[in-house]
Formats: structure tokens, C-alpha cells, sequence
């Protein structure tokens, strides 16, 4: 067997020619190098992984303005954190009955057009969502989805948080949502996964009052694909540590990490909680460290940019193909970024469908957007493309049309 064999062809798992964007199924983002030789050289030698916490907590916190933060294993198990924190507080005995809530306010209001896949998340840390407003906006009938009357109406003595989906387009505006949820002294939750860049929406959400917000480390942050930042309040990240933090310790001998909670205001040491299994390692936290370091020193408005003219450059080789209507989309409701929108002429005899289905069964696998495929259309995303990627992506494209 060959040395130059990479670690795909050895396993003899096809590649992926990504031209959908940060999807966790197709691996989320590639990782800065640099990140990748953090973890490499994290790999050699022990440390305490609530040492590294504290030293993340530094960097989260200036990073977003937020009192504190915390590395999790993705954006999906911060909100889980978040959850059990806005339950739990400092209750070690909630801690330990978690994600049973018997007895306990876990409730978390949130609107119904923010329900997403990942207010599974959410429940897994214990929530018990209660949904508000409807989806009137798109009737186009005049009215909103939600009012913040009903908000408020929704917030009682069960409430343990109000949860928030951070996109250009949520409504209402999360200052509104924060104001009314903090007359009740209920935090709020926002899930703001995939809005960066720009990297300035690291301390948006802060800025404006949330409690918790939560990135992934796996998409525009570049950095290993199973980390993500929960950023916000400190008492609520110190609850979400003490429920992730390994707990089996004595409490003779146990050393508080300096800045995410002390053990001297503790009872005692808490079970293994919530969190524990959703944990992360020595080599993701500094691979997220080194990789949000680099995000925050980098020229977002040149990355975009660049990606911009990738775009332009698949758009018009794309227009080679008479069966294709091909147009740049701007940066939309869900990406900061232009991708290409291709349309489908079925007069080739290929559908959209089919053309994107087989360079799925490709190897390298091909993909791209397939949201408006049942319309005849797909997308190119160039964020996670290189430029001999996209040549490639695009020869494979044409090779169903010609
Ligand atoms: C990607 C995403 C998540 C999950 O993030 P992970 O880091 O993959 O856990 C949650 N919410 C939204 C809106 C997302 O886009």
C-alpha cells in the first residue's frame, strides 16, 4: 500500500467535493490547519479539562462580551447546557435529577415559527417547550407570527427561559423578546449556530441582552466539527459546567478551575450530570481555542469577498450549458454568503432530481443544494470549495447536460 494514500483512500470511504456549505453530514467546515496541529500537539500531554474551560472562558468572554463561556461537543449541546442551566441554577439536587423536571419550572416559551430541528436539544436538557404565535406572517394577511403579548401571557411560574432562533429574518426582535423576558427575570436562549460570519455577531446577541448564546465551533469558526461556544451569563455558565464537567471527585481534594465555579460555595461535589455525555476533549478545546482565535483576527469582509468571486466564477462557467438558467443569490435569510442558483430546463431529459442524485452516488461525491430540487432547482455554495474544487464540481455539473 502506497504512503501517499490519504486516510480516506485507505479506509476506502469516498470524499466529499462539498458544495453545499457547513452541513454536519457531509463533516460541517474544513479545519484550519493550525487548529488541527492544536489538537495534534494537545494529543501528547494530560491536561485538566476544567483548566482548559477556564482558559476558554477567557477567550469566549472577550470574544463576546459575554461575563462568561464555555467549549461544548457543538452548538446542539450548548443549547441542552443552556437548558438544564436556566432549570437547574445552582440546585445540585436539580442537577441530579435532570432531565426528569418534576417539581421543577422548565418550561421555555418559544415562538412557534423558531421551532426548529434542534429544539430537540433544548428537551434533551429538560425543557418542556411551550409554543407561541403561528405562522400568519406568511399568508401574507398583514399580521405577525408572534406578538410580544404572547410571549409575556406564555411566561409564568413555570418558566425557566424564553429560547430565541437568531436569523435575519426571526421575528420579534430579539431586544423586544429580551426586554420582556427580563421584566419576568426569565433569561433567554439564542441559538445562533450558523450566523457568523461576520465575526461583529459575536457579541451581537450579548449586546442586546441575551443570557446564553450558543455558535458552533464546527461551521464559520473552522475549528473541529464536534466543538461549540456557549457564551452568556456567569452564573448560568457555571451551572452548565458543574453539569459537563466530569464530577467523580472528592471534595477533600478537589481544586476549583479559577474562574468557572468554586468549590468552596458548593455543598459538596455533584453527580455526574446532563452534560457528561456530551463531553469534550483536551484536543477539541484547544483546537477551538487556536480556531477562534484565528476567526477573530481574520478580515471577514475579504473572506467574503473571496467567496463572492467563486460564486461569479461557477456561475459563468455554469452558463455554458443551454439546459441550465443559472443566477447569483445573494446572501439570503440563512447564508452570509452569495451562492449560485441553477435551473433546471428538463429538455435534456435530466431532471434536477436526478443530475443531483448522481453526483451524490459519485466518488468523489458531488454536492449540492437540493432545497428547491422538487422545483427544478439546485444551489452552489462556495464557501467550502476550492478553487480546483469548483472547477471540478462544475465539470461533473456539465457532464449531465451536455
Ligand atoms: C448547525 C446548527 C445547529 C447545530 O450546531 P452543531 O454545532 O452542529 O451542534 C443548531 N442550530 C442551528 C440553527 C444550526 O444551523
Amino acid at each position: 500500500m502506497s504512503e501517499q494514500q490519504t486516510i480516506y483512500e485507505r479506509l476506502d470511504v469516498p470524499t466529499v467535493v462539498n458544495g453545499v456549505g457547513t452541513k454536519t453530514r457531509i463533516s460541517g467546515t474544513l479545519m484550519r490547519e493550525q487548529a488541527a496541529d492544536a489538537m495534534r500537539e494537545g494529543a501528547e500531554q494530560f491536561a485538566r479539562i476544567s483548566d482548559l474551560q477556564a482558559r476558554a472562558n477567557d477567550l469566549i468572554s472577550d470574544a463576546t462580551g459575554a461575563e462568561s463561556g464555555y467549549v461544548t461537543s457543538g452548538a446542539a449541546a450548548g443549547l441542552s447546557l443552556a437548558a438544564a442551566a436556566c432549570i437547574a441554577g445552582d440546585d445540585l439536587d436539580a442537577m441530579s435529577r435532570l432531565p426528569e423536571t418534576e417539581g421543577l419550572a422548565s418550561e421555555v416559551v418559544m415562538p412557534r415559527t423558531h421551532r426548529n430541528g434542534y429544539d430537540h436539544a433544548l428537551r434533551v436538557g429538560g425543557a418542556d417547550l411551550v409554543d407561541v404565535g403561528n405562522s400568519d406572517y406568511d399568508l401574507g394577511s398583514g399580521s405577525k407570527n408572534v406578538e410580544l403579548w404572547e410571549i409575556e401571557a406564555a411566561i409564568g411560574e413555570e418558566t425557566a427561559a424564553v429560547a430565541y432562533m437568531a436569523k435575519s429574518h426571526t421575528q420579534p426582535p430579539l431586544e423586544e423578546v429580551v426586554e420582556v423576558a427580563h421584566a419576568h427575570d426569565v433569561p433567554v436562549i439564542v441559538d445562533a449556530a450558523a450566523e457568523l460570519p461576520p465575526k461583529s455577531n459575536l457579541e451581537k446577541y450579548t449586546g442586546v441582552g441575551a443570557d446564553l448564546v450558543v455558535f458552533s465551533g464546527g461551521k464559520a469558526v473552522r475549528g473541529p466539527q464536534s466543538t461549540g461556544i456557549l457564551a452568556g451569563r456567569q452564573d448560568l455558565i457555571r451551572s452548565a459546567a458543574l453539569q459537563h464537567i466530569d464530577m467523580h471527585a472528592v471534595e477533600e481534594v478537589w481544586v476549583s478551575p479559577h474562574n468557572l465555579f468554586d468549590v468552596d460555595d458548593l455543598p459538596g461535589v455533584p453527580r455526574q450530570g446532563l452534560g457528561r455525555p456530551m463531553k469534550v476533549g483536551k484536543e477539541e478545546i484547544v483546537g477551538l481555542i487556536t480556531a477562534l482565535e484565528l476567526f477573530i483576527e481574520e478580515d471577514d469582509t475579504a473572506v467574503l469577498a473571496e467567496w463572492h468571486e467563486r460564486a461569479e466564477r461557477i456561475a459563468d462557467r455554469l452558463r455554458e450549458a443551454e439546459a441550465l438558467d443559472v443566477s447569483l443569490a445573494d446572501a439570503s435569510k440563512t447564508e452570509a454568503v452569495t451562492s449560485v442558483a441553477v435551473t433546471v430546463d428538463e429538455s435534456p431529459g435530466v431532471t434536477a432530481a436526478e443530475a443531483v442524485r448522481g453526483l451524490r452516488e459519485e466518488s468523489p461525491r458531488v454536492y449540492v443544494g437540493a432545497d428547491d430540487v422538487n422545483d427544478g432547482q439546485f444551489t452552489v455554495n462556495p464557501r467550502c470549495l476550492t478553487d480546483d474544487d469548483a472547477d471540478y464540481l462544475v465539470d461533473r455539473v456539465l457532464s449531465y447536460f451536455e
